[in-house]
């Protein structure tokens, strides 16, 4: 092998799936001094803030932000609707699936756990068998997570609104968009979403710190009959402030709000319609470059079914520990931030370093795809890992549109 200097000096691309890579309008918006949080800009600017998140969230009911991570949304969303006792349905595809149901059981609820295993999706007819069974209807909300980010599985979350009502069944739908807002079509209302929470640092491209819950009439009207709900946790005065500091119950996440305003303001002067499409060639690509890959090798994608792929991110496998060697080798010699794997083997089993993941989602263009799939192209030949030819020239193609 001949010399050669390092190559990752120069912009990385942090290709993890969230944080994700933060525009620098967003940036530039926060870097500036503390604002006044009593009157002023940041105070005028909130009515329009709220109306434009819930545009991303294509709903026209109610929301709320939390200062905290997507693991608070969880508990907000939980809090404000299940008391210790009652009855939830978790169908879980994926790490974060079992983590939402986790967070019930530390509330005090029965999780029924439905475990669809890390590679497939929801199967809606269990789903429907398990509803079915519910004749007093104990089970209060259903749980579902949109795209599983450890899997890359992506869930049909009108079918689960389909499925109960069908049935007949009162449970709430309670959908985690935390890894597919801004990136894989998603429509509140128009699928009968009760709830949904999401974080900022995922498709929303702001550094991780704030989330938010959205909600309808139908899911307020169960929070209103809820023994009690803790005050901090309560949605009611955050999505119905006429103060300031009711909306975050306490002092302002300040500077999220000034990167949250240009993020929002990005995504809508792309149009919402035209980011699911660019998220969907994007992801398109990737797929096309590892289908290659795998003709001549052990390269895998997790989920077969394309139809069942999140176009947010894509979980693979790599042979024994393939996984970790090309994350270790495109971090140090190209810059190239790779996303471990999760959930996908138990500590201590070696099979861990097969898995790793790639996050395509938020301020993803096409000259970033191409550059992640070269890098981990050049990584497979330097470490010989065998891997089948051509993959780059179809990754070309779905981006040429040709
Ligand atoms: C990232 C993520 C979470 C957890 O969010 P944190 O901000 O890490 O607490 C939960 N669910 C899904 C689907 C996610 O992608």
């Amino acid at each position: 092998m001949t010399h050669r200097p390092n190559l990752s000096h120069g912009r990385g691309y942090l290709a993890i799936p969230g944080p994700s890579v933060m525009p620098d309008a967003v940036l530039q918006a926060m870097h500036r001094p503390a604002p006044n949080i009593y009157a002023g800009e940041l105070v005028d600017m909130m009515p329009g803030l709220m109306a434009d998140l819930k545009r991303v969230a294509r709903t026209e009911h109610y929301a709320s932000i939390y200062i905290g991570n997507g693991h608070a949304a969880w508990e907000a969303a939980l809090s404000n609707v299940v008391a210790p006792g009652d009855h939830v349905l978790v169908p879980a595809t994926g790490r974060f699936g079992h983590g939402w149901g986790d967070v019930a059981t530390g509330l005090g609820a029965h999780a029924q756990v439905i475990d669809f295993g890390n590679a497939s999706p929801m199967d809606l007819e269990r789903i429907a068998q398990a509803l079915a069974e519910d004749k007093d209807h104990r089970i209060k909300a259903v749980l579902a997570v949109h795209v599983d980010t450890s899997s890359s599985v992506l869930n049909d979350i009108k079918g689960v609104r389909d499925a109960l009502d069908a049935a007949g069944h009162p449970a709430l739908l309670m959908a985690d968009c935390i890894a597919s807002l801004g990136c894989d079509r998603f429509e509140m209302d128009d699928w009968g979403v009760d709830v949904m929470v999401t974080g900022c640092q995922k498709g929303l491209m702001v550094p991780p710190g704030c989330s938010f819950v959205f909600f309808n009439d139908r899911a307020q009207s169960v929070r209103d009959a809820m023994p009690r709900v803790s005050r901090y946790w309560d949605w009611t005065p955050r999505s119905t402030a006429t103060e300031f500091w009711q909306y975050f119950n306490g002092t302002a996440p300040t500077h999220h709000l000034y990167g949250l305003r240009v993020a929002l303001d990005m995504i809508h002067d792309e149009g919402i319609e035209q980011v699911w499409a660019r998220h969907g060639v994007l992801a398109r690509a990737v797929w096309a470059a590892c289908d290659a890959w795998a003709e001549g090798g052990d390269l895998r994608l997790n989920i077969s079914d394309p139809a069942c792929r999140s176009t947010a991110v894509t979980s693979l496998r790599l042979g024994r520990n393939g996984g970790t060697r090309l994350r270790d080798w495109v971090e140090t010699e190209l810059g190239l931030t790779l996303g471990i794997g999760l959930g996908m083997a138990e500590p201590g089993d070696p099979a861990r370093d097969a898995y790793f993941r790639l996050g395509h989602m938020g301020h993803v263009n096409g000259q970033m795809i191409m550059g992640l799939l070269g890098g981990m192209q050049a990584g497979m030949h330097n470490l010989g890992i065998a891997h089948g030819r051509g993959a780059l020239d179809a990754a070309a193609e779905v981006i040429s549109g040709a």
